[in-house]
């Protein structure tokens, strides 16, 4: 697999330039497809990079729209040492608001359940306790948006506060992404490439 997986990544960056489709004959181009797919199917998040903070932002943004929800804009906070990257005036009616809290935790639950995120071994339980405890910070803002208090050093969140954030991201928010998947990717890609990118453009996407 482990070749395979360079030659796919190979045969992706010429497809990327244009120019292979020009040259290519009706035989190359099946092989060109064939090897795409199989890189789609490779498709590897590494934990906390740009790339998985897109994911999350586009997880709270994608629930905000598939909701009846405005977005202005999802960006990157430039400047930034830790590379915030925000969704911004995600509006959505009240009792929908608790729904796009869990957008993040959802979409990175998504992409660990698929196995997308790389290095993780969803069979070992200490790879599984690792990354789940990285999801929940990484959603340490949402959570208490959801839960509708400030938690303290001394007042952190309790275990019940923490099961119900989970299973509301799994089971209520996470299947919205099966109708969106491949076109957030592609939201994801633009926000990556350009550092922002507006709400009217996300929902064209979508
Ligand atoms: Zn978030």
């Amino acid at each position: 697999m482990g070749s395979y997986f360079a030659q796919c990544k190979t045969t992706f960056y010429c497809y990327d330039q244009n120019s292979v489709w020009a040259a290519a004959d009706a035989g190359v181009r099946r092989h060109i497809d064939y090897t795409c797919l199989m890189f789609e199917r490779d498709y590897m998040i590494i934990m906390d990079s740009d790339e998985l903070k897109a994911w999350h932002e586009v997880g709270h943004a994608t629930v905000c729209l598939h909701l009846g929800g405005d977005l202005d804009r999802i960006e990157f906070l430039e400047g930034n040492s830790q590379g915030f990257a925000v969704a911004r005036g995600c509006y959505v009616m009240p009792d929908k608001e608790r729904s796009v809290a869990c957008g993040g935790f959802a979409a990175e639950f998504y992409l660990l359940q698929a196995g997308d995120i790389d290095g993780v071994d969803l069979n070992d339980p200490k790879d599984v306790a690792e990354v789940s405890a990285r999801v929940f910070s990484n959603a340490w803002k949402d959570h208490q948006d959801f839960i509708g208090r400030t938690v303290t050093e001394d007042n952190d969140f309790t275990k019940e506060e923490k099961e119900e954030f989970m299973n509301y991201a799994i089971i209520r928010v996470a299947p919205i992404f099966d109708l969106y998947f491949s076109r957030m990717k592609l939201v994801v890609s633009e926000l990556l490439a350009a550092r922002s990118i507006e709400g009217l453009r996300m929902r064209e996407l979508l």
